[in-house]
């Protein structure tokens, strides 16, 4: 049950407009010991607006959930996400997400959710001082998957085949990232271009 794809598309691009998924909450609640399978829900008003499925696999989790792009079919998406603990200086230790992304692996304590969970800088969410580059970076992002998926370099060209030899579910998981990155660095130009509001 629950899902992506629908009723979140060109919104505000804030962290405000999507799921944030944050280890250190996982973490209180006890859920990050091996062997655990757990769901994940988000809501607004009291409703259920999405879900996911979590499974802790020693030094991963895995997501696993279903999106949609535009409307089209639903598709299972469960991809890993890497653990890293870090000593703290008064002692305990502090758990992080390696960002999924392709290219990125960045450690942060949240992941967002929209049709893939990525970080922040690649989602584009940058915070207000370093917002103009946002779109900069999602655009890196998009040319890093084209190249991955031997697509036509450049954002302006269509999607592509899944390549030879690459699983579906890593084809899908890549699609669904390039539509995420590629939309938030056209919303990004556009508004630079005075086309959209801020
Ligand atoms: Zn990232």
């Amino acid at each position: 049950m629950g899902g992506y794809g629908s009723g979140r598309q060109g919104g505000k691009r804030s962290t405000d407009s999507m799921n944030p998924l944050d280890i250190r909450r996982l973490h209180r609640a006890g859920l990050l010991t091996p062997g655990r399978a757990f769901s994940w829900q988000w809501t607004v008003g009291g409703k259920e607006v999405a879900s996911i499925r979590l499974r802790t696999e020693g030094d991963h989790v895995i997501l696993d959930y279903r999106n949609r792009s535009h409307g089209g079919e639903w598709r299972p998406m469960e991809y890993p996400v890497y653990l890293e603990w870090t000593n703290c200086t008064l002692g305990g230790r502090r758990v992080w997400f390696r960002c999924p992304a392709e290219g990125c692996g960045r450690r942060v304590a949240v992941l967002f959710g929209s049709s893939i969970f990525a970080c922040r800088h690649c989602h584009g969410l940058a915070y207000e001082s370093t917002r103009e580059n946002s779109g900069d970076r999602a655009m890196r992002r998009a040319d890093a998957i084209r190249k991955r998926m031997k697509w036509v370099p450049g954002t302006a060209n269509p999607k592509g085949d899944k390549p030879k030899g690459m699983h579906w579910r890593t084809f899908w998981r890549l699609s669904a990232e390039y539509d995420a990155f590629a939309n938030t660095s056209w919303a990004e130009t556009a508004r630079c271009l005075g086309m959209i509001p801020r």
